[in-house]
């Protein structure tokens, strides 16, 4: 099946086309860091404002890019949350428009399915279960992927997520927007142990993570004026990669494993990151699945293949779907300590 996906939830607009056998047709993405930046973060409004801008240009791009016609897709998949609300909207409405216009089914995606999912679409051989480290701007869990639509959190953050971490490191030290790749590239040029840092939870007898307090002792070191930035954001990078790798290992201790360690979400981009859990991976024995760099930031083509894993299974949606501000994977899932997502 020929799947088009489009994605709205934050701040990328997107459209991809991708076939059920893993081949991606066309993918078009337009970020809206210009927008934003003189905000230091995403504004909703501004988002949700460009999103309506620009998502049919980059629909008919997607298609033309693939040489296809609305008439070639089977199936129409939006994000339908969770995420900022008025751009979900946009995403979502436009996919009903389209679904209603070729008579095409609408699939209506949770953007974290399309996180959790992604690494599928480059790996084959990826079965499931698996156990997937989601590392985004909204969120930090440990989740057990047991199939499509069947996600069981092992843990989640108490307070920040990492990306949000990376993001306010990034406006503390004045690094600029997006805060992400702008603190590993600063990291790189860092001392990672000029400058101590707590590790949140290292060694605590409970599963899940936390961050916020990282982010406070990063203000307080920047204040004292005795480090250089570079420094601050190679440790702050490297007491991520710690407290990581910690929580991990503690989950890990304590389930039965299954054979591959994933990462998914924005946070999946962080080189060192992604070679600390190869390491992890491998001293468990496990295998280590990461998408490439562009599949891990909101993109449409991993609504794309979320739509093609539920299509294949006959799960399509009514065009009366309302968006969800908020659509954890796992709805049993207790808040951890009242606090966490
Ligand atoms: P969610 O998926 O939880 O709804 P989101 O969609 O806003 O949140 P993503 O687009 O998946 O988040 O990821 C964006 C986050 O990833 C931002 O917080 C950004 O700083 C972070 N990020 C992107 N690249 C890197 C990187 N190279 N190193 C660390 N963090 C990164
Ligand atoms: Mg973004
Ligand atoms: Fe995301």
């Amino acid at each position: 099946a020929i799947i088009l996906g489009l994605e709205s939830s934050c701040d990328e607009t997107a459209a991809a086309i991708v076939r059920s056998d893993r081949t991606i047709l066309s993918h078009a993405l337009a970020g809206q860091e210009d927008h934003h930046r003189a905000f230091g973060g995403v504004v909703p409004e501004i988002a949700a404002r460009a999103h309506a801008e620009l998502m049919t240009p980059l629909v008919e791009t997607a298609l033309a890019d693939a040489g296809l016609t609305l008439n070639d897709v089977d199936a129409i998949a939006a994000t339908a949350g969770p995420g900022l609300i008025g751009g979900v909207m946009v995403g979502l409405v436009t996919a009903k428009a389209l679904a209603m216009a070729s008579g095409k089914p609408l699939i209506a995606v949770n953007h974290l399915e399309g996180h959790a999912l992604s690494p599928r679409l480059i790996d084959a051989d990826l079965e499931f279960p698996y156990l997937l480290l989601l590392v985004s701007g909204g969120h930090c869990q440990l989740l057990r992927v047991n199939g499509v639509g069947d996600y069981k959190r092992l843990s989640t953050t108490i307070d920040d997520a990492v990306g949000e971490a990376f993001d306010k490191t990034a406006k503390i030290l004045g690094l600029g927007f997006p805060g992400g790749p702008a603190v590993e590239r600063a990291a790189a040029i860092g001392n990672a142990h000029n400058v101590p840092l707590p590790r949140p939870l290292k060694g605590a007898d409970e599963p899940h993570f936390s961050f916020a307090g990282l982010k406070s002792a990063v203000l307080r070191a920047h204040e004292t004026g005795q480090y250089r930035v570079e420094d601050i954001a190679a440790s702050f990078q490297l007491a991520v990669i710690d407290c990581l790798y910690d929580r991990i290992t503690y989950t890990l201790d304590r389930i039965d494993a299954p054979p591959a360690l994933v990462v998914a979400g924005g946070v999946a981009a962080n080189v060192p990151i992604r070679k600390m859990l190869e390491k992890l991976a491998a001293q468990r024995g496990m295998r280590f699945v990461a998408p490439p760099l562009w599949l891990c930031t909101d993109n449409g083509a991993m609504i794309a293949w979320a739509g093609a894993e539920r299509f294949g299974m006959g799960l399509t949606d009514g065009l009366d779907f309302v968006a969800r501000p908020r659509w954890p994977l796992d709805p049993h899932a207790t808040p951890a300590r009242g606090a966490g997502v």
